[in-house]
């Protein structure tokens, strides 16, 4: 699989400082920020800092610091917002995951009762 990474999406720019985000943890290879539109109580995006599009591509290709950076924060916003009865992480991939931004994100969702994992 070949990955051409878009410089120019909008969680790039958001790392560049182009567009503002609400930071909610932050730390040398991953940010983490509360989505635009949130679908649940608490929603926060987590992006690893590198140029990777997807779980697939950060899963082959980030080095083991990086990865350890992005679960380390993914444990932060979960202890930051004290999501111990629950939450859902979701990385949507591509075309069949719908996915709309082409920077790898982990959704993390909580705050409430979140349902069955899938509608379709
Ligand atoms: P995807 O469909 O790619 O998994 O999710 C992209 C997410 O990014 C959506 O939940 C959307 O609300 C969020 N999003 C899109 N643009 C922005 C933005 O400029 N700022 C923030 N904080 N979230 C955004």
């Amino acid at each position: 699989m070949e990955y051409n990474y878009d410089d120019q999406n909008i969680f790039a720019k958001i790392l560049r400082g182009e567009i503002p985000n609400k930071t909610a943890f932050e730390n040398d290879h991953a940010l983490a920020f509360h989505d635009i539109n949130p679908q649940a109580p608490v929603h926060v995006l987590v992006i690893p800092k590198g140029p990777y599009m997807s779980l697939d591509h950060f899963a082959r290709d980030a080095s083991a610091d990086e990865q350890v950076g992005f679960f380390a924060a993914v444990a932060a916003v979960c202890e930051k917002f004290d999501l111990g009865q629950g939450f859902r992480g979701i990385s949507n991939t591509r075309t069949h995951g719908v996915q709309e931004v082409p920077h790898y994100h982990m959704h993390i969702l909580g705050g409430r009762p979140l349902g069955r994992m899938l509608d379709a």
